[in-house]
């Protein structure tokens, strides 16, 4: 007999597969080239050449039984953490060496590995909605309990009042995401500096560290050279989360790592436990075949200029036809207001219009859509006359 425990996600699962198995459905009927499915948060840019270079000299030129063994430490190599610690700091200014970075599998276990170092059952944890659904399940997996702030949908910049009105002697982290996924929104140092304000404040009135865990894999997706602010340097007692699944069009090699700075509060026993962490909840250590390519990749990113192409073509093109939403600074993702203000019910009509797009309510936000734009450029021009289509269905719904 499966766990009852699971049964709720098994359900929910079937919405997710029902999407896949649309798809698919829809591109066997009516040809793929004529299906524009943004329901995914995939790369479409493929990964630079150093990293399949890097794999094929590592394998040549290392010793092969430490490439594909366990690591000494489940922290990682040595070595790879303290380039991304030099890496850190030449980008931030910051001191960071190899005892500050446990190297992970992607974010997604960074973040496991941080709410079960950081934060105990029962305790709280605060996220600013929308925000990257498998946060409720990284939280409920540790038995805390994921709260949403509610979204200042003016801007998607944390809603910092309705925070501090959230917070209470349960409260021991906020996670945040900066580019965010799904609204594309870069959280400005303004931002970063009020809401270390207030953490700090409520931790004094408190007595006890609220921690940030600052989830990163879009870092480096941040169009027109905005700012993204380095948060530790404003706030001691962050986590960051960071990995190369779209910075380097990774995401299957699942690796990433964590920052755990000097600063935190009992350090100490929070690098250890990370490290320990990451070995109990059956990770045992980062792949290390992909942490040795990471180092050597250190400094390759991505080719920011595709996504940015269909940012611009995507934005200019929806807004033209109608449809609103924030230019997004950032991550891969347009957060579009739905024409009607039941968005699943638009999501479904978008189908028959061979649009797929995800919506709101699947990032704690009714009454929107996210729509990927990591596709081929040609998916997006295509795209046009079925989103206006669309929107003349809407309207005339609407009367
Ligand atoms: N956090 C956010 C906001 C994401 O969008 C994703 C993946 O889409 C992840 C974490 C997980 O990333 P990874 O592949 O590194 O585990």
């Amino acid at each position: 007999m499966t766990a009852k425990n699971m049964m709720p996600y098994v359900e929910g699962n079937s919405a997710i597969r029902a999407m896949f198995e649309e798809g698919a459905r829809l591109a066997e009927k009516y040809g793929k080239e004529n299906v524009y499915d943004f329901s995914l948060g995939n790369p479409s840019v493929p990964a630079p050449a150093e990293v399949n270079q890097a794999i094929c000299d590592i394998v040549r030129e290392e010793d092969t039984l430490m490439v594909h063994g366990y690591n000494q430490s489940n922290s990682g190599y040595e070595d790879v953490r303290q380039t991304v610690a030099e890496h850190l700091n030449k980008l931030h200014g910051t001191s960071f060496t190899a005892q500050n970075i446990i190297m992970t599998v992607g974010a997604a276990s960074g973040l496991n590995v941080a709410i079960k170092t950081l934060v105990d059952p029962g305790e709280e944890i605060l996220a600013f909605a929308p925000y990257f659904v498998e946060y409720g399940n990284y939280a409920a997996n540790h038995g805390a309990v994921l709260k949403a702030v509610p979204a200042d949908t003016e801007t998607f910049q944390p809603n910092l009042k309705k925070m501090a009105a959230m917070i209470s002697e349960k409260t021991r982290a906020v996670i945040i995401n900066s580019p965010n996924n799904p609204t594309g929104v870069v959280y400005s140092e303004e931002t970063i500096k009020a809401l270390a304000k207030v953490l700090s404040e409520k931790s004094q009135e408190l007595g006890r560290e609220i921690y940030i865990i600052s989830d990163e894999p879009y870092r480096e997706l941040a169009y027109d050279g905005v700012e993204v602010p380095y948060v530790t340097k404003y706030y001691a007692n962050t986590v960051v989360g960071y990995s190369w699944s779209k910075s380097l069009s990774l995401p299957g090699e699942r690796i990433g790592y964590l920052v755990i700075p000097s600063a935190l509060t009992d350090f100490d026993n929070a690098v250890q436990a990370a490290n320990i962490a990451n070995r109990v909840l059956g990770y045992v250590n980062a792949p290390t075949l992909i942490q040795r390519v990471a180092a050597r990749c250190i400094d390759c990113t991505t080719d920011i200029g595709a996504y940015d192409r269909n940012r611009k073509a995507l934005y200019d093109g929806l807004t033209d036809i109608g449809y609103e939403c924030i230019f997004p600074a950032g991550a891969f993702y347009l957060f579009v207001k739905s024409p009607l203000a039941d968005e699943s019910e638009f999501c479904q009509i978008a189908k028959k219009h061979n649009i797929l797009v995800v919506p709101g309510t699947s990032f704690a936000c009714p009454g929107y859509v996210r729509i990927a734009y990591c596709v081929a450029y040609d998916t997006i021009v295509r795209s046009m006359p079925a989103f206006k289509a669309l929107m003349e269905e809407v309207r005339k719904m609407q009367g």
